[in-house]
């Protein structure tokens, strides 16, 4: 087994999507560390929960560890999504809101974690940042004002599930 030691490379900016930026303990690896934001590359655990935040931000599996263990967060939970996975879904986003009582966020994610994609605070889609190309963008003008299109969340699926339930 080869192990290298490397310097971290210094990784992508994590960008929150309220401004401005609370307090915020990144759960994942691949970021830049910054004065508001705390990456924890291991995700959750002891120094992380030590950390005093007002935010949390992580991929899904991390944000339900967080939700598991009872802490709270004061501000806002950004959950993070990747190519090739589905988006949030409305029951996550309804049991992150009864877990924690504070808005949700989705933040869609490249390989390299830098930022495609982000949920703003009209919570109706994601708004694309950068060099994104994707036929089923929205391209209506959003609540929030920012003309960016944006990707639909499957507002459409959750809606036939809910009916259907
Ligand atoms: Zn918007």
């Amino acid at each position: 087994m080869v192990v290298r030691i490397c310097r971290p490379s210094k990784g992508a900016h994590f960008i929150h999507p309220v401004d401005p930026a609370p307090r915020t303990a990144v759960l994942a690896a691949g970021f830049q560390e910054t004065k508001l934001a705390r990456v924890f590359p291991l995700g959750w655990n002891g120094r992380a929960a030590r950390f005093s935040r007002s935010s949390v931000a992580g991929p899904l599996e991390q944000v339900l560890r967080v939700a598991r263990a009872g802490w709270r967060v004061e501000h806002s939970i950004v959950v993070f999504t990747y190519p090739g996975e589905r988006g949030l879904s409305a029951r996550e986003r309804e049991s992150f809101w009864k877990a924690f009582e504070v808005p949700v966020f989705e933040q869609y994610l490249g390989l390299n974690s830098e930022l495609l994609a982000t949920e703003c605070d009209a919570h109706a889609g994601l708004h694309i940042v950068s060099g994104y190309e994707d036929l089923d963008l929205e391209h209506d003008v959003c609540a929030c004002g920012n003309q960016a299109p944006r990707l639909t969340r499957g507002a459409r699926i959750d809606e036939l599930a809910a009916l259907l339930s």
